[in-house]
Protein backbone atom coordinates (compact mmCIF):
# COMPACT_ATOMS: atom_id res chain seq x y z
CA UNK A 1 0.00 0.00 0.00
CA UNK A 2 1.28 2.99 -0.75
CA UNK A 3 3.25 5.46 2.72
CA UNK A 4 1.53 8.54 2.79
CA UNK A 5 3.32 11.90 4.51
CA UNK A 6 3.71 15.10 5.09
CA UNK A 7 6.04 17.50 3.03
CA UNK A 8 9.41 18.78 5.75
CA UNK A 9 10.27 16.73 9.16
CA UNK A 10 13.32 14.70 10.02
CA UNK A 11 14.73 11.37 10.26
CA UNK A 12 16.17 10.75 13.14
CA UNK A 13 17.69 7.40 14.09
CA UNK A 14 14.32 5.93 15.77
CA UNK A 15 15.96 3.53 18.62
CA UNK A 16 12.93 1.65 18.74
CA UNK A 17 14.91 -1.88 18.77
CA UNK A 18 15.89 -1.34 22.20
CA UNK A 19 12.30 -1.90 24.08
CA UNK A 20 9.78 -2.86 20.95
CA UNK A 21 10.60 -6.63 21.72
CA UNK A 22 9.85 -6.57 25.70
CA UNK A 23 6.52 -7.42 26.35
CA UNK A 24 4.46 -4.87 28.76
CA UNK A 25 4.59 -6.06 32.23
CA UNK A 26 2.22 -4.99 35.06
CA UNK A 27 3.42 -3.59 37.86
CA UNK A 28 1.90 -2.41 41.08
CA UNK A 29 3.30 0.97 43.27
CA UNK A 30 5.18 0.12 46.22
CA UNK A 31 4.82 3.53 48.09
CA UNK A 32 2.73 6.39 47.72
CA UNK A 33 0.85 7.81 44.38
CA UNK A 34 1.36 11.39 43.55
CA UNK A 35 -1.28 12.72 41.34
CA UNK A 36 -0.65 16.03 40.44
CA UNK A 37 -3.68 18.37 39.24
CA UNK A 38 -2.41 19.52 35.89
CA UNK A 39 -2.12 16.35 34.15
CA UNK A 40 -3.84 17.64 31.06
CA UNK A 41 -4.37 20.83 28.96
CA UNK A 42 -7.11 23.03 30.29
CA UNK A 43 -8.14 23.82 34.44
CA UNK A 44 -5.81 21.84 36.48
CA UNK A 45 -8.64 19.38 38.70
CA UNK A 46 -10.00 20.25 41.81
CA UNK A 47 -9.68 17.80 45.21
CA UNK A 48 -12.31 16.36 46.24
CA UNK A 49 -10.56 14.54 48.69
CA UNK A 50 -8.72 15.44 52.55
CA UNK A 51 -5.81 14.19 53.78
CA UNK A 52 -6.64 11.20 56.17
CA UNK A 53 -9.46 9.97 53.83
CA UNK A 54 -10.21 6.77 52.64
CA UNK A 55 -10.06 6.28 48.56
CA UNK A 56 -11.08 3.20 46.71
CA UNK A 57 -9.74 2.16 43.08
CA UNK A 58 -11.63 3.90 40.52
CA UNK A 59 -12.80 6.72 42.92
CA UNK A 60 -12.73 10.03 41.59
CA UNK A 61 -10.61 11.98 44.10
CA UNK A 62 -10.15 15.39 42.08
CA UNK A 63 -12.68 16.47 39.84
CA UNK A 64 -12.62 18.67 36.58
CA UNK A 65 -12.97 22.19 37.15
CA UNK A 66 -14.53 23.77 33.76
CA UNK A 67 -15.52 22.19 30.13
CA UNK A 68 -11.69 21.90 29.01
CA UNK A 69 -10.89 20.08 32.03
CA UNK A 70 -10.52 16.61 33.33
CA UNK A 71 -11.40 14.35 36.73
CA UNK A 72 -8.65 12.37 38.22
CA UNK A 73 -9.17 9.20 39.76
CA UNK A 74 -7.09 6.48 42.50
CA UNK A 75 -5.62 3.88 40.72
CA UNK A 76 -4.90 1.97 44.21
CA UNK A 77 -7.27 2.05 47.79
CA UNK A 78 -5.68 3.77 50.55
CA UNK A 79 -5.17 6.68 52.83
CA UNK A 80 -4.53 10.60 51.56
CA UNK A 81 -1.92 11.51 53.14
CA UNK A 82 -1.59 15.47 51.78
CA UNK A 83 -2.96 17.82 49.31
CA UNK A 84 -0.32 19.88 48.65
CA UNK A 85 2.12 21.27 46.14
CA UNK A 86 5.02 18.60 45.07
CA UNK A 87 7.32 18.59 41.81
CA UNK A 88 6.21 17.45 38.88
CA UNK A 89 7.21 16.45 35.86
CA UNK A 90 6.83 20.01 34.12
CA UNK A 91 9.71 21.38 36.50
CA UNK A 92 7.05 23.13 38.85
CA UNK A 93 5.65 22.61 41.89
CA UNK A 94 1.92 22.00 42.06
CA UNK A 95 -0.86 20.90 43.89
CA UNK A 96 -1.20 17.37 44.19
CA UNK A 97 -3.43 14.92 46.28
CA UNK A 98 -0.58 11.99 47.46
CA UNK A 99 -2.16 8.29 48.26
CA UNK A 100 -0.60 5.89 50.08
CA UNK A 101 -1.04 2.11 48.77
CA UNK A 102 -2.52 -0.20 51.09
CA UNK A 103 -2.53 -3.03 48.45
CA UNK A 104 -6.51 -4.13 48.99
CA UNK A 105 -7.39 -2.65 45.70
CA UNK A 106 -10.62 -2.70 47.09
CA UNK A 107 -12.78 -0.65 43.94
CA UNK A 108 -15.45 1.26 44.20
CA UNK A 109 -18.88 -0.40 43.03
CA UNK A 110 -19.37 -1.24 39.46
CA UNK A 111 -15.67 -1.20 38.79
CA UNK A 112 -14.75 -3.00 35.62
CA UNK A 113 -18.27 -4.53 35.25
CA UNK A 114 -18.54 -5.24 31.49
CA UNK A 115 -21.13 -2.53 29.20
CA UNK A 116 -22.49 -2.90 25.70
CA UNK A 117 -21.59 0.00 24.33
CA UNK A 118 -24.32 -0.07 21.73
CA UNK A 119 -27.22 -0.18 24.17
CA UNK A 120 -25.69 3.83 25.55
CA UNK A 121 -26.63 6.58 23.84
CA UNK A 122 -24.18 9.02 22.37
CA UNK A 123 -24.71 11.16 25.28
CA UNK A 124 -23.81 8.66 27.56
CA UNK A 125 -20.74 7.68 25.87
CA UNK A 126 -19.33 11.18 25.89
CA UNK A 127 -19.81 11.33 29.57
CA UNK A 128 -18.60 8.09 30.58
CA UNK A 129 -15.35 9.30 28.62
CA UNK A 130 -15.63 12.78 30.46
CA UNK A 131 -16.00 10.78 34.05
CA UNK A 132 -12.94 8.11 33.52
CA UNK A 133 -10.95 11.60 33.39
CA UNK A 134 -9.39 10.21 29.45
CA UNK A 135 -6.73 12.98 27.83
CA UNK A 136 -4.55 12.61 25.02
CA UNK A 137 -2.05 9.92 26.00
CA UNK A 138 0.58 10.89 23.37
CA UNK A 139 2.09 13.63 25.29
CA UNK A 140 -0.60 16.20 23.98
CA UNK A 141 -2.93 15.65 27.07
CA UNK A 142 -6.22 17.21 25.81
CA UNK A 143 -9.58 16.24 27.28
CA UNK A 144 -10.68 13.71 25.15
CA UNK A 145 -13.91 14.49 26.03
CA UNK A 146 -13.89 17.72 23.94
CA UNK A 147 -12.22 16.43 21.28
CA UNK A 148 -15.19 14.38 20.47
CA UNK A 149 -18.04 17.31 21.25
CA UNK A 150 -17.93 18.87 17.91
CA UNK A 151 -20.82 21.31 16.68
CA UNK A 152 -22.10 18.74 14.27
CA UNK A 153 -21.21 15.22 14.31
CA UNK A 154 -22.66 14.28 11.30
CA UNK A 155 -19.63 16.65 9.23
CA UNK A 156 -16.84 14.35 10.62
CA UNK A 157 -15.75 11.95 8.06
CA UNK A 158 -12.30 10.82 9.33
CA UNK A 159 -11.68 9.63 12.81
CA UNK A 160 -7.96 9.07 12.56
CA UNK A 161 -6.14 6.56 15.42
CA UNK A 162 -2.46 8.58 16.01
CA UNK A 163 -0.60 5.37 16.12
CA UNK A 164 2.64 6.91 14.17
CA UNK A 165 4.68 7.07 17.13
CA UNK A 166 7.14 8.83 15.47
CA UNK A 167 9.48 9.65 18.60
CA UNK A 168 12.51 8.47 18.38
CA UNK A 169 12.86 5.59 21.35
CA UNK A 170 9.27 5.34 22.14
CA UNK A 171 7.44 2.06 21.94
CA UNK A 172 4.49 1.99 24.42
CA UNK A 173 1.84 2.60 21.78
CA UNK A 174 3.65 -0.28 19.33
CA UNK A 175 3.18 -3.03 22.30
CA UNK A 176 -0.46 -2.13 22.74
CA UNK A 177 -0.72 -2.69 18.77
CA UNK A 178 0.37 -6.14 19.23
CA UNK A 179 -1.08 -6.83 23.25
CA UNK A 180 -4.45 -5.05 22.47
CA UNK A 181 -5.39 -4.49 18.85
CA UNK A 182 -8.97 -5.80 19.87
CA UNK A 183 -9.08 -3.20 22.33
CA UNK A 184 -8.15 -0.78 19.72
CA UNK A 185 -10.72 -1.20 17.43
CA UNK A 186 -13.26 -1.54 20.02
CA UNK A 187 -12.27 2.18 20.67
CA UNK A 188 -12.88 3.12 17.29
CA UNK A 189 -16.03 1.10 16.96
CA UNK A 190 -16.98 3.10 19.69
CA UNK A 191 -16.42 6.47 18.17
CA UNK A 192 -17.67 5.36 15.04
CA UNK A 193 -20.89 5.12 16.87
CA UNK A 194 -20.68 9.34 17.71
CA UNK A 195 -19.67 10.06 14.02
CA UNK A 196 -22.33 8.24 11.78
CA UNK A 197 -20.23 9.51 8.32
CA UNK A 198 -16.94 9.12 9.68
CA UNK A 199 -13.92 5.91 8.26
CA UNK A 200 -11.71 5.08 11.30
CA UNK A 201 -8.41 5.09 10.26
CA UNK A 202 -5.50 3.69 11.86
CA UNK A 203 -2.16 5.36 10.76
CA UNK A 204 1.20 3.79 11.78
CA UNK A 205 4.77 4.31 10.82
CA UNK A 206 6.08 1.37 8.35
CA UNK A 207 8.83 1.01 10.98
CA UNK A 208 5.65 -1.08 13.10
CA UNK A 209 4.66 -3.17 10.23
CA UNK A 210 3.78 -5.89 13.22
CA UNK A 211 1.42 -3.04 13.93
CA UNK A 212 0.35 -3.01 10.41
CA UNK A 213 -0.05 -6.23 10.13
CA UNK A 214 -2.04 -6.95 13.74
CA UNK A 215 -4.59 -4.13 12.70
CA UNK A 216 -5.04 -4.55 8.99
CA UNK A 217 -6.18 -8.32 10.78
CA UNK A 218 -8.28 -6.93 12.61
CA UNK A 219 -9.99 -4.42 9.99
CA UNK A 220 -10.31 -6.54 7.22
CA UNK A 221 -13.82 -7.05 6.14
CA UNK A 222 -14.53 -3.56 7.63
CA UNK A 223 -16.75 -1.14 5.55
CA UNK A 224 -15.82 1.76 8.04
CA UNK A 225 -12.52 0.98 9.21
CA UNK A 226 -9.05 0.17 7.56
CA UNK A 227 -5.24 0.74 8.61
CA UNK A 228 -2.99 3.98 6.50
CA UNK A 229 0.72 2.96 6.88
CA UNK A 230 2.52 6.21 7.34
CA UNK A 231 6.13 6.79 6.22
CA UNK A 232 8.20 7.38 9.47
CA UNK A 233 9.02 10.36 9.65
CA UNK A 234 9.02 13.03 12.63
CA UNK A 235 6.70 14.62 13.51
CA UNK A 236 4.62 12.08 11.66
CA UNK A 237 2.28 11.48 14.97
CA UNK A 238 1.58 15.77 15.32
CA UNK A 239 -1.96 16.09 14.36
CA UNK A 240 -1.57 18.50 11.75
CA UNK A 241 0.91 16.45 9.83
CA UNK A 242 -1.33 13.31 10.52
CA UNK A 243 -4.45 15.02 9.13
CA UNK A 244 -2.80 16.35 5.84
CA UNK A 245 -0.44 13.21 5.12
CA UNK A 246 -4.01 11.11 5.47
CA UNK A 247 -6.73 13.63 4.25
CA UNK A 248 -4.49 15.96 2.59
CA UNK A 249 -6.77 18.47 4.41
CA UNK A 250 -4.96 21.84 6.39
CA UNK A 251 -5.73 23.11 9.35
CA UNK A 252 -3.11 26.04 11.40
CA UNK A 253 -3.26 27.39 14.79
CA UNK A 254 -7.36 28.86 14.57
CA UNK A 255 -8.55 25.51 13.28
CA UNK A 256 -9.24 22.54 15.44
CA UNK A 257 -9.44 19.13 13.61
CA UNK A 258 -13.22 18.89 13.47
CA UNK A 259 -12.90 21.97 10.95
CA UNK A 260 -11.51 19.91 8.53
CA UNK A 261 -13.97 17.09 9.21
CA UNK A 262 -11.41 14.98 12.05
CA UNK A 263 -11.16 13.61 14.90
CA UNK A 264 -7.84 12.52 15.83
CA UNK A 265 -7.10 10.10 18.83
CA UNK A 266 -3.90 8.61 20.30
CA UNK A 267 -3.96 4.67 20.10
CA UNK A 268 -3.56 4.79 23.79
CA UNK A 269 -6.78 6.60 23.86
CA UNK A 270 -8.38 4.44 21.91
CA UNK A 271 -7.71 1.85 24.42
CA UNK A 272 -8.43 3.53 27.43
CA UNK A 273 -11.74 4.31 25.60
CA UNK A 274 -13.01 0.73 25.49
CA UNK A 275 -11.77 -0.36 28.68
CA UNK A 276 -13.94 3.12 30.12
CA UNK A 277 -16.85 2.56 27.73
CA UNK A 278 -16.90 -1.18 27.67
CA UNK A 279 -15.62 -2.45 31.30
CA UNK A 280 -16.16 0.32 33.39
CA UNK A 281 -12.53 1.02 33.65
CA UNK A 282 -12.11 4.60 33.87
CA UNK A 283 -8.24 6.21 32.98
CA UNK A 284 -6.21 4.81 36.36
CA UNK A 285 -3.35 3.02 34.19
CA UNK A 286 -1.04 3.27 31.30
CA UNK A 287 1.80 1.87 29.76
CA UNK A 288 5.32 3.60 29.81
CA UNK A 289 8.53 2.72 27.75
CA UNK A 290 11.63 3.06 30.33
CA UNK A 291 14.34 3.29 27.37
CA UNK A 292 17.72 4.67 26.64
CA UNK A 293 21.63 3.34 27.05
CA UNK A 294 21.57 4.20 30.86
CA UNK A 295 19.12 1.62 31.18
CA UNK A 296 20.07 -1.82 32.00
CA UNK A 297 16.99 -3.55 30.52
CA UNK A 298 14.86 -1.52 28.56
CA UNK A 299 11.09 -2.34 29.08
CA UNK A 300 7.67 -1.63 28.62
CA UNK A 301 5.33 -1.10 31.92
CA UNK A 302 1.80 -0.88 32.72
CA UNK A 303 1.34 0.70 35.69
CA UNK A 304 -0.70 2.66 37.88
CA UNK A 305 -0.66 6.40 37.54
CA UNK A 306 0.72 8.55 40.27
CA UNK A 307 3.32 5.96 40.67
CA UNK A 308 6.68 7.16 40.96
CA UNK A 309 9.37 7.16 38.12
CA UNK A 310 12.00 5.65 39.72
CA UNK A 311 10.14 2.45 40.51
CA UNK A 312 10.04 1.79 36.83
CA UNK A 313 13.78 3.01 36.58
CA UNK A 314 14.25 0.23 39.29
CA UNK A 315 12.23 -2.50 37.12
CA UNK A 316 13.62 -2.04 34.28
CA UNK A 317 17.46 -3.03 36.47
CA UNK A 318 18.47 0.68 37.09
CA UNK A 319 20.98 2.81 35.86
CA UNK A 320 23.52 1.79 33.98
CA UNK A 321 26.00 4.05 35.26
CA UNK A 322 25.29 7.67 35.97
CA UNK A 323 23.00 9.14 32.89
CA UNK A 324 24.20 12.61 31.85
CA UNK A 325 20.42 13.29 30.79
CA UNK A 326 16.66 11.96 31.89
CA UNK A 327 13.78 13.03 30.09
CA UNK A 328 10.16 12.20 30.21
CA UNK A 329 8.95 11.70 26.63
CA UNK A 330 10.92 10.90 23.97
CA UNK A 331 14.26 12.95 22.93
CA UNK A 332 12.46 15.54 20.46
CA UNK A 333 9.72 17.16 22.80
CA UNK A 334 10.61 15.43 25.92
CA UNK A 335 10.95 17.34 28.93
CA UNK A 336 14.24 16.81 30.78
CA UNK A 337 14.59 16.61 34.35
CA UNK A 338 17.17 16.48 36.54
CA UNK A 339 15.42 13.70 39.24
CA UNK A 340 13.10 10.57 38.94
CA UNK A 341 11.46 11.10 42.33
CA UNK A 342 8.91 12.72 40.49
CA UNK A 343 5.08 11.07 39.52
CA UNK A 344 3.84 9.22 36.35
CA UNK A 345 0.63 11.38 35.08
CA UNK A 346 -1.69 10.07 32.24
CA UNK A 347 0.58 11.95 29.76
CA UNK A 348 4.07 10.10 30.74
CA UNK A 349 4.79 7.84 27.82
CA UNK A 350 8.38 7.32 28.00
CA UNK A 351 11.15 7.54 30.48
CA UNK A 352 14.54 7.97 28.36
CA UNK A 353 18.04 7.89 30.29
CA UNK A 354 21.13 8.33 28.60
CA UNK A 355 24.46 8.07 28.88
CA UNK A 356 26.00 11.30 27.31
CA UNK A 357 23.88 14.37 26.83
CA UNK A 358 23.36 15.00 22.82
CA UNK A 359 23.53 18.71 23.39
CA UNK A 360 26.02 18.95 25.98
CA UNK A 361 29.17 21.17 24.67
CA UNK A 362 26.86 22.34 21.27
CA UNK A 363 28.30 25.89 20.50
CA UNK A 364 25.90 28.19 18.94
CA UNK A 365 27.77 29.61 15.94
CA UNK A 366 26.52 32.28 12.96
CA UNK A 367 23.77 31.67 11.00
CA UNK A 368 25.40 30.17 7.48
CA UNK A 369 22.38 30.34 5.53
CA UNK A 370 22.19 26.54 4.36
CA UNK A 371 18.37 26.92 4.53
CA UNK A 372 18.08 22.65 6.46
CA UNK A 373 15.88 24.52 8.89
CA UNK A 374 13.40 25.88 6.38
CA UNK A 375 13.13 22.67 4.61
CA UNK A 376 12.92 20.67 8.19
CA UNK A 377 9.99 22.41 9.18
CA UNK A 378 6.47 20.95 8.78
CA UNK A 379 4.64 23.76 8.86
CA UNK A 380 6.82 25.80 6.07
CA UNK A 381 7.85 28.18 8.42
CA UNK A 382 11.30 30.28 8.26
CA UNK A 383 12.59 29.55 11.61
CA UNK A 384 15.86 31.79 11.26
CA UNK A 385 13.47 34.95 10.93
CA UNK A 386 11.52 33.69 13.60
CA UNK A 387 14.12 33.50 16.11
CA UNK A 388 15.90 36.73 14.83
CA UNK A 389 12.59 38.96 15.26
CA UNK A 390 12.53 37.18 18.67
CA UNK A 391 15.94 37.76 19.55
CA UNK A 392 15.19 41.11 18.80
CA UNK A 393 11.83 40.81 20.78
CA UNK A 394 10.17 42.10 17.85
CA UNK A 395 7.06 40.44 18.34
CA UNK A 396 5.05 42.46 15.89
CA UNK A 397 7.92 40.98 13.17
CA UNK A 398 7.49 37.27 14.85
CA UNK A 399 3.94 36.93 14.55
CA UNK A 400 3.76 38.73 10.62
CA UNK A 401 6.10 35.62 10.23
CA UNK A 402 3.64 33.44 11.18
CA UNK A 403 5.35 32.17 14.54
CA UNK A 404 2.05 31.55 16.46
CA UNK A 405 1.79 28.09 13.48
CA UNK A 406 4.79 26.73 15.22
CA UNK A 407 4.32 23.45 16.87
CA UNK A 408 7.46 23.17 18.85
CA UNK A 409 8.57 20.18 17.36
CA UNK A 410 12.25 20.86 17.06
CA UNK A 411 13.49 20.01 13.45
CA UNK A 412 14.93 23.11 12.98
CA UNK A 413 16.99 22.77 16.22
CA UNK A 414 17.88 19.36 15.35
CA UNK A 415 19.34 19.94 11.32
CA UNK A 416 20.72 23.25 12.49
CA UNK A 417 24.62 22.42 11.19
CA UNK A 418 25.30 26.16 13.37
CA UNK A 419 23.93 24.62 16.53
CA UNK A 420 21.69 27.32 16.80
CA UNK A 421 18.57 27.13 19.41
CA UNK A 422 15.72 27.48 17.01
CA UNK A 423 13.02 26.09 18.02
CA UNK A 424 13.75 26.42 21.79
CA UNK A 425 14.09 30.57 21.27
CA UNK A 426 10.48 30.41 18.94
CA UNK A 427 8.86 27.64 21.17
CA UNK A 428 9.66 30.81 23.98
CA UNK A 429 8.17 33.70 22.11
CA UNK A 430 5.30 32.06 21.14
CA UNK A 431 4.88 31.65 24.84
CA UNK A 432 5.09 35.21 25.61
CA UNK A 433 3.12 36.12 22.92
CA UNK A 434 -0.33 34.10 23.40
CA UNK A 435 0.40 35.05 27.16
CA UNK A 436 0.46 38.98 26.29
CA UNK A 437 -2.61 38.47 24.26
CA UNK A 438 -4.57 36.33 26.99
CA UNK A 439 -3.92 39.54 29.27
CA UNK A 440 -5.48 41.42 26.93
CA UNK A 441 -8.33 39.74 26.26
CA UNK A 442 -8.59 39.89 30.23
CA UNK A 443 -8.68 42.92 30.66
S1 LIG B 1 9.85 26.53 13.52
FE1 LIG B 1 8.58 25.36 14.93
S2 LIG B 1 7.37 24.03 13.63
FE2 LIG B 1 9.09 24.78 12.38
S3 LIG B 1 10.69 23.20 12.62
FE3 LIG B 1 11.07 24.75 14.17
S4 LIG B 1 10.03 23.98 16.01
FE4 LIG B 1 9.17 22.85 14.26
S1 LIG C 1 19.80 25.54 9.55
FE1 LIG C 1 20.93 26.89 10.94
S2 LIG C 1 22.64 27.59 9.70
FE2 LIG C 1 21.15 26.72 8.27
S3 LIG C 1 19.86 28.46 7.64
FE3 LIG C 1 18.87 27.55 9.39
S4 LIG C 1 19.65 28.70 11.15
FE4 LIG C 1 21.03 29.10 9.45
Amino acid sequence: MLLKTFRGGVHPHDYKTLSENSQTVRLEAKGELIYPMNQHIGAPAKPVVAAGDRVLVGQVIAEAAGFVSAPILSAVSGTVRSVSPRMTPSGDELPAITVENDFEYEAVAGFGEPRDYDRLSKEEIRQIIRDAGIIGMGGAGFPTSVKITVKDDSKIDYVIANGAECEPYITCDYRLMLERADDAVLGMKILLRLFENASGVFGIENNKPLGIARLSEKCAGSERMSVQPLLKKYPQGGERMLIRAITGRKINSKLLPADAGCVVVNFATLVAIADAVSRNIPLIRRVVTVTGDAIRVPSNFDVPIGIMAQELIDAAGGFDGDPEKLIFGGPMMGTAVYTADLPITKASSCILALKKDPTAGARPSECIRCGKCLYACPEHLMPIKLKNSADARDYAAFEAAHGLECIGCGCCTYVCPAKRRLSQTITMAKKYVLAEKKKGAAK
